[in-house]
């Protein structure tokens, strides 16, 4: 049967945001404004509030078109389409019925659920439930009831002004809507690593500037392009606008190569990173650093080096891959769309320079004395926050990204 029966669609929020109560309001606006945004090209398509809960209402649009665009929307755990019948039995049973044979799952056993809201409706919900389970039974042949572990649930909301009849649960994305948890700065480097993080980061509701240090002339124009592309592709994430800060990181970089600490390149070159992050930070009332780090990977991201390079600043440094395999780092990029753009070949500002062995246990004392041995670098740090440029990027234009099926999605 068709699915285009569908006359709303019900939206849940992460189960995170039901837990932080005060919180609830705002968290509801915020989803709500995205979900708007995410729909905007379904002119037709409306959020509303009704009874204390978010619906899309459909307007003719196909169920499954809604879906695609809502499955990107952080903060929402599930949604449903719901079909709605008149406040009278014989309705409801009837769309109730429909609903049922549209449903996607194999459907051997079915319990029904009916919510009486409005409490003037002559059935109270338990006559409801057997009411609605009797007439689909005699529709159904070979269907069972199972109360316990139904394949099928099939709820009726019945409220004054109509019931709202659903069993259908599509997931999405989870987490918290982006900007509810705050503000933070993404570095960003042309890698794999970076835009996943970032999109972690803004899943679990983190409002991201992204910040790139670059050694133009060694570096190219199309690492950078490289860099922006993968900005845009994270842009579809955001509430339609993204901040990328360019620093000019050459100066920098070619005093420390100058330092005869070969080793210690790397170290003192994240931590100079941090230093200039942790500026802008500042200036754009940011309160957290979000990088690609992940424990092992390379030299730099040891514990040993970690615990280096972070004590350079007091803000917290997170890293959502921390914990995470490559491979596994991989698919989600490849399902967010920043794969093919990061195994684009352009060099990094962190490659041109690396040692052949890099330490992997630094010793705090000889980097802070092999910082305090190099001549202006606190006025190089000043330099690179001051000539950073910064570019505000915005979706209006930007296509969604390509992205892979929904049917493995572990979010
Ligand atoms: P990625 O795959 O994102 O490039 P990586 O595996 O190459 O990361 P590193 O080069 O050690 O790992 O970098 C670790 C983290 O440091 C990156 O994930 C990123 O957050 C940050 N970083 C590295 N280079 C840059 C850069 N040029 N600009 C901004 N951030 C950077
Ligand atoms: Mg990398």
């Amino acid at each position: 049967m068709s699915s285009n029966i569908y006359d709303m669609v019900l939206l849940r929020l992460g189960s995170e945001i039901t837990v932080k109560g005060k919180n609830r309001a705002k968290f509801e606006r915020l989803l709500a404004e995205h979900v708007r945004r995410a729909l905007r090209p379904y002119s037709n398509a409306v959020v509303k509030q009704t009874y204390g809960r978010l619906y899309v209402e459909l307007n003719g649009h196909p169920y499954e078109d809604i879906a695609a665009a809502l499955r990107d929307v952080f903060g929402l755990v599930s949604f449903s389409p719901v079909k709605r019948a008149e406040v009278d039995l014989e309705s409801i049973q009837r769309t109730a019925l429909e609903v049922f044979q549209a449903n996607k799952q194999r459907k051997d056993t079915f319990k029904v659920t009916v919510k009486r809201g409005w409490k003037q409706f002559p059935y109270n919900s338990i006559e409801m439930n057997h009411l609605v389970a009797s007439y689909v039974l005699r529709a159904t042949p070979e269907l069972k009831v199972d109360v316990h572990h139904p394949q099928v649930e099939l709820q009726v909301d019945i409220q004054q002004g109509g019931a709202y009849i659903y069993c259908d649960v599509d997931k999405g994305a989870g987490g918290f809507p982006y900007g509810a948890n705050g503000k933070g700065l993404l570095l960003l480097s042309g890698g794999i690593d970076s835009p996943v993080a970032g999109w972690l980061g803004m899943r679990k509701g983190l409002q991201l500037e992204a910040v790139h240090f670059h050694s133009y002339p060694f570096t190219s124009e199309q690492a950078k392009e490289k860099v922006v592309t993968l900005a845009k592709r994270l842009l579809y994430y955001t509430d339609g606008k993204l901040k990328l800060h360019l620093v000019p990181f050459t100066d920098i970089q070619t005093s420390f190569a100058q330092s005869g600490q070969e080793r210690l390149i790397i170290t003192l070159m994240r931590r100079a990173m941090l230093r200039i992050t942790e500026k802008i930070a500042k200036r754009e009332h940011a309160h957290a650093i979000v990088t690609g780090d992940s424990l092992g990977q390379v030299a730099s991201q040891t514990l040993g080096s970690m615990n280096v390079i972070g004590r350079v600043t007091s803000l917290p440094i997170l890293r959502p891959l921390v914990m995470m395999d490559k491979i596994d780092i991989i698919q989600l990029s490849e399902r967010i769309g920043t794969y093919e753009t990061s195994i684009l070949p352009y060099e990094d500002c962190c490659t041109l320079f690396v040692p052949k062995s890099p330490t992997t246990n630094p010793n705090l004392e000889i980097v802070e004395a092999t910082e305090a041995s190099i001549d202006n670098l606190d006025a190089m740090i000043e330099q690179a926050v001051k000539n950073t440029v910064t570019v505000v990027l915005r979706s209006e234009d930007e296509a969604k990204p390509a992205i892979n099926s929904d049917e493995d999605r572990w979010f």
